[in-house]
């Protein structure tokens, strides 16, 4: 349902990169309970290791989206990485585009502040971190119009089934009157009233295959603008332990808008708070990702095997 045009990474970087100009940020007061806000790990404890500064490489990307069918409906969607975390930046980067419009504390990039740059994300990376996400705001942003428009598709099936079937019934009625009368008036009558019965129940499926065609959706998705911020944050690192396994993972406080991002998933869209650990390799999941198989109800982790289930070989459509 959903084309995007391709995009590359490199195309983003360059002239349309700003940094934030005040370096030094105050640090949050109370980190702990700022982390208590964003995460939540069922299945796993947590402890805070530290917290430092550190310069965030943040992406933004916007995309115009285009829906087609008996109406149009146009869009645009906003997209936001913290390359440096892995994190999906939504709440942060509608401050950061709030704050961007402000523009005195933004600038370019000096080399300085260049050479701290985390190496950014290739563009196969990108591209699947974004197609997922994309697809959910778009659909998120369609529903409204598809309710009305399923509204309007069944108003119109309803009057044009209801206007047929008159047309039919008139015809069987005829039909029922003529059942036993003998003679040739008689055959041809009813000859004429079934072929009429036939000639309805023709015109009521091309009707109908017309609403298909007016109503059918064709949405389609341009990348139209990319920036890259350069933006100072307090790295939190996070020690996670599940069973006798444990990690480290970092969430960023974003001292520019002082806003905590969500932790970062490595299975599924990265939004919302929970998150599950999974036992083998330790990933950090949206909860979906470590859930029971519909088909032999064994819970496995998405990011240990993507494609599918490892008892019964149930294929699975992530959004990954
Ligand atoms: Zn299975
Ligand atoms: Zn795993």
């Amino acid at each position: 349902m959903i084309a995007s045009a391709p995009f590359s990474v490199t195309e983003v970087v360059g002239p349309r990169a700003r940094s934030y100009s005040r370096a030094r940020c105050p640090a949050p007061r109370i980190p702990k309970r700022l982390l208590d806000h964003v995460l939540d790990l069922p299945n796993a404890t947590w402890r805070l290791q530290g917290v430092s500064a550190a310069w965030a490489r943040c992406l933004l990307l916007a995309f115009r989206y285009t829906a087609v069918s008996d109406e149009k409906r146009e869009g645009l969607i906003w997209l936001g990485f913290n390359q440096g975390t892995g994190a999906v930046i939504d709440d942060v980067l509608a401050r950061l585009r709030w704050s961007l419009a402000g523009g005195s504390q933004w600038q370019a990039p000096d080399q300085d502040v260049r050479r701290q740059w985390e190496p950014g994300w290739d563009a196969p990376r990108l591209e699947a971190r974004v197609r997922p996400l994309l697809e959910h705001h778009v659909r998120l942003e369609m529903a409204p119009f598809l309710r009305t428009m399923r509204r309007r598709l069944d108003r119109d099936c309803s009057r044009v089934h209801a206007y047929h079937n008159d047309q039919r019934l008139t015809a069987q009625k005829k039909l029922a009157t003529l059942a036993g009368a003998a003679g040739e008036k008689a055959d041809a009558d009813r000859k004429r009233e079934t072929l009429r019965i036939a000639a309805v129940e023709r015109e009521y499926a091309a009707k109908l295959d017309d609403l298909r065609h007016n109503y059918a959706l064709r949405v389609t998705v341009e990348w139209v603008q990319g920036l890259e911020l350069l933006v100072p944050v307090q790295r939190f690192d996070v020690l996670v332990k599940r069973r006798k396994g444990e990690r480290l993972m970092r969430i960023d406080w974003h001292a520019a808008v002082r806003l905590m991002e969500p932790p970062a998933s490595e299975w599924g869209l990265g939004l919302g708070r929970s998150r599950l650990v999974c036992d083998d390799r330790l990933h950090i999941t949206d909860p979906a990702g470590q859930a029971p198989c519909p088909s032999c109800g064994k819970a496995w982790c998405r990011a240990c095997h993507p494609t599918a289930c490892p008892r019964c070989g149930q294929a699975i459509e992530g959004p990954n």
